[in-house]
């Protein structure tokens, strides 16, 4: 049964992401913006309030909420900071590989830790010289017997300096591509690793990105996440997941700032009336609208099928690119809506603007999404139509004098021939008898 009802449960926890989006995420979005810095106080508060590491599998003790209840608050916490909901979410990115990952006594022991002690974790593909190319990774993990040893640079990485377990993929082979690739659980007080200065950014600075640098760092064989070979399917099942939420993200945003310009246009006056009382600026509106309402049931979609224990990665895909440029649209027509304001940093579109230009790079880009749904159209759909050389063909041309005509189909250009015998060729594009197929 198709159903777009919320349960109680999630309108409730819907409500309360809200509320706590606009007490303690709004009020300080600027001031952290301009600082550049990430307010750890506001992680804190939102793992207190449970909307961090809420997907910790009921069975090993966390709330075990579904992609769809973290895209209900990420929707909310998104649309008061992209920044701070990136340094929000990032937890559930780095918990990802643990949770898919098999190895049973590892989740035992650190889902315990993470709730026993509220800590953060991060997660780690991208490197200084790749990052949509994860089969290209560098950073080396050398078999030491009962410990890995991983050397390299790991680039970008969202609360890299905040977090207290970072999910690292590596390779024992940079040659071998996807079949050297591992997965492992580091937790960031071990020896050898230094954390970069924060990388100066245009948006998203209440987000913490930084590099991070591995020096033999040991890694007992105990936490590994994936063996060697295993961990580009990791890290892409792993996406499948999260880009969904990146949907919900973009969602969020979106509809702050269609709220932010319908407010606006309602009391702005030109030429002796209020903005909303023109037609191209009603049309604006309209069409944000139905971006962030289609944005949102893309993104809907995707959780919920991930949630049914199906392969979202498609559905993950469309709504990552598809929530992620609406987004930039929608927020485009609220500065214009603004006009001059709508350029200030004085009022939040201009953030808005900055913050979400980075959804459709981070993740997977924008073209690597269209890589993966092209991929799948050309590989795997199943058309319901057939194909275009056995299109049916109506044989009753003239029911009176020949009920049940015999038709070809040039399969070149698609002319069709009555007759008992195709045409020696075809009259249109010229191509012999053999192009001709009985319909
Ligand atoms: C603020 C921020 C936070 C981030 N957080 C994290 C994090 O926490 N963890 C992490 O691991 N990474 C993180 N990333 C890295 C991010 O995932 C990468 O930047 C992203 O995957 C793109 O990789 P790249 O920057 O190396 O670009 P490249 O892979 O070099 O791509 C450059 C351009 O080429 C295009 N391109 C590449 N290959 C193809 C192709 N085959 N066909 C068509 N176009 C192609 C890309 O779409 C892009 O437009 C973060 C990045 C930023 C900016």
């Amino acid at each position: 049964m198709l159903n777009f009802h919320l349960t109680d449960d999630q309108l409730s926890l819907r409500e309360r992401a809200r509320q706590f989006a606009v007490a303690h995420v709004l009020p300080v979005a600027w001031y952290y913006d301009e600082k550049d810095e990430i307010p750890v106080k506001v992680l804190d508060k939102a793992m207190d309030a449970g909307f961090m590491n809420a997907d910790i599998p009921a069975a090993y003790g966390g709330q075990g909420v579904g992609l769809l209840e973290a895209a209900l608050v990420t929707e909310e916490m998104a649309a008061a900071c992209p920044g701070i909901a990136t340094s929000i979410f990032d937890s559930s990115l780095g918990l990802e590989p643990l949770i898919l990952s098999d190895n049973e006594a590892l989740k035992k022991k650190i889902f315990a830790r993470v709730l026993l002690e509220g800590s953060r974790v991060s997660f780690a593909t991208s490197e200084p010289t790749m990052g949509s190319d994860v089969s290209g990774i560098r950073c080396e993990a050398r078999d030491a017997g009962d410990h890995y040893l991983l050397t390299g640079t790991k680039y970008w990485i969202t609360n890299g300096g905040v977090s207290h377990f970072m999910s690292v993929f590596a390779t024992v082979d940079p040659k071998a591509g996807h079949a050297g690739i591992g997965a492992f659980l580091v937790d960031m007080q071990c020896h050898g690793i230094t954390v970069g200065k924060p990388i100066p950014k245009m948006g998203q600075r209440c987000s913490n990105t930084v590099g991070v640098h591995f020096n033999q760092v040991k890694v007992p064989k105990t936490q590994v996440l994936a063996e060697p070979g295993q961990g580009f399917a990791l890290a892409m099942k792993t996406f499948a997941r999260t880009r969904p939420i990146i949907g919900a993200f973009a969602v969020g945003a979106a509809r702050s700032a269609m709220e932010f310009a319908l407010d606006y246009a309602k009391k702005r006056r030109a030429f002796g009336s209020p903005l909303s009382d023109f037609q191209a600026i009603q049309f604006k509106l309209a069409e944000m609208y139905q971006k962030v309402e289609t944005a949102r049931l893309l993104t809907w979609k995707a959780a919920w099928k991930a949630d049914q224990g199906q392969d979202p990665t498609i559905d993950a895909s469309i709504a990552k690119f598809y929530a992620t440029e609406a987004a930039w649209e929608v927020v485009d027509e609220a500065m214009q809506i603004l006009g001059g304001y709508g350029y200030t940093k004085m009022f939040p579109v201009e953030k808005l603007m900055r913050d979400i230009r980075l959804l459709r790079i981070y993740e997977g880009t924008s073209e690597i999404q269209r890589l993966i749904v092209s991929g799948w159209l050309l590989s795997s759909y199943k058309p319901a139509m057939p194909p275009l050389e056995d299109l049916p063909l109506h044989r009753e041309v003239d029911p009176e004098t020949s009920p049940d005509q015999t038709a070809w189909r040039c399969r070149v250009c698609g002319y069709v021939h009555y007759g008992e015998a195709p045409p020696e060729v075809c009259p249109t594009c010229f191509f012999p008898v053999a192009a001709f197929k009985n319909g």
